[in-house]
């Protein structure tokens, strides 16, 4: 029925036209607002105009007391380790698999990232922590993989055992859930990103949610010298001395992005809402397709599907190597299947297994990482094939012509050895 493999030479599975998926939508509500602010303002020293409007809303929408706008999520999760207290020496036990920046900026504090276990979804496994914890651990640090929550209950467990500061990038998964309650509202404060393709985007940007009141004055010292340090640090505390130069960074967000982002922000829960309808229908047709395997969902985890993660067993398809069955998809058309490549294990990147060229002295106080030190993390991130998950029930049709690729690739893999 469905032909040869347009691999080796049938016609693909997929018609529609490409690209098939872009992000972030922008119509001309979108466009009327950016070119509104082009005329406004396009810097912003203070909390003013959009940036404040951005704030404002964010607050709103997470339910917490502080949002602070940043130039991007990396610089939103250096601030939050320096607010946090992070100090050369300590160690922030972080996921084995995230995207780097969750970890990085730690170097530039002289502070350790201690890689954690993750479990199968990917996601840092609560019952590795302890195992890490040295005199010198200040924190925990979670992401919340391809939109998925992480087992909060278990992190915030081994951390109030052994009184370790809770931290969230949020950056995959805005306005997703655990239990009612919104990742990025766990731990004393969490950052996300607003670039390109993340959940809510701005193009490029990032902010810090907390709702702890020191600080956020310290992201303020931090990210946002001279006019917001002068005007939201209160004038008895002791960073306001160092209003005028704050830390010595300025970490701002620019206008523009603050306009798409707001923008964006209004549409957020109805693109989670369409993205919830289409990975359903995904999940339930790739489930059964043999090679694949969808990823539960238990009671009470609301994803905001920034990936739809299906893991590869190649033991069901005669042992297909996984570059070879993602090659015929691709080949089918379905060219948005991904096989994640910067978001990878750290101890693979040279940075986490040698950081001593680039930050001299860096303290030894860990050891270094080679293959095979974390190998569910590794088996999940060799063995994942991602989709991006469309948010509007028209793309159902298309999200069809995906499914059918799968299900031709898997019913012919044989053809392929
Ligand atoms: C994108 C991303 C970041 C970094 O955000 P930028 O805005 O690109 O600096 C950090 N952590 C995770 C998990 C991300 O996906």
């Amino acid at each position: 029925m469905t032909g040869p493999l347009a691999l080796l030479g049938g016609r693909p599975a997929v018609t529609a036209t490409g690209p098939h998926f872009t992000w972030p939508p922008l119509d001309d509500t979108s466009h009327t607002k950016v070119a509104a602010q082009l005329e406004e303002a396009i810097s912003l020293p203070g909390r003013s105009g959009i940036v404040a409007q951005l704030e404002d809303a964010l607050q709103e929408y997470f339910g917490v007391r502080h949002a602070v706008t940043t130039s991007s999520g990396t610089a939103a999760l250096h601030a939050v380790y320096w607010a946090a207290g992070i100090q050369p020496g300590d160690e922030v036990i972080v996921p084995a698999w995230t995207f780097h920046a969750t970890a990085s900026p730690l170097f530039h504090l002289r502070a350790v990232p201690v890689l954690c276990e993750t479990r199968p979804d990917g996601n840092i496994d609560p019952n590795r922590v302890e195992e890490l914890i040295t005199p010198r651990t200040r924190a925990v640090m979670v992401t919340h993989l391809w939109g998925r929550p992480a087992d909060m209950t278990g992190i915030q467990t081994v951390a109030s055992t052994h009184d370790l500061i809770v931290l969230e990038d949020g950056s995959h998964a805005h306005g997703a859930g655990l239990n009612g309650r919104k990742v990025g509202t766990f731990g004393l404060a969490s950052a996300f990103s607003l670039n390109g393709p993340k959940p809510l985007s701005g193009g490029e940007g990032g902010f810090v949610l907390t709702d702890d009141d020191e600080t956020y004055y310290r992201v303020i010292a931090f990210a946002h010298y001279n006019k917001r340090a002068k005007s939201e640090i209160p004038g008895g505390h002791p960073l306001a001395r160092y209003a005028v130069t704050g830390a010595g960074l300025k970490l701002r967000i620019h206008p523009l992005a603050a306009a798409i982002a707001h923008d964006q922000l209004g549409r957020l829960d109805g693109y989670l809402a369409g993205r919830a309808v289409v990975a359903r229908h995904l999940t339930d047709r790739l489930a059964g397709v043999p090679g694949l395997e969808v990823t539960a969902m238990p009671e009470g985890v609301v994803p905001s599907w920034y990936g739809l993660t299906l893991t590869y067993r190649p033991g069901e398809l005669g042992g297909l190597p996984i570059g070879r069955f993602h090659q015929a998809l691709i080949a089918e058309g379905a060219t948005e299947f991904d096989r994640p490549g910067s978001t990878c294990p750290l101890h693979r990147l040279p940075l986490y297994q040698q950081p001593g060229p680039l930050f001299p002295g860096h303290p030894r106080t860990h050891h270094r990482y080679g293959p095979g030190d974390f190998p569910v993390a590794e088996h999940a991130h060799t063995h994942v094939i991602k989709l991006p998950v469309w948010h509007r029930v028209r793309d159902l049709g298309l999200a069809e012509q995906y499914v059918a690729a799968a299900v031709k690739v898997s019913d012919r893999h044989e053809e392929l050895r």
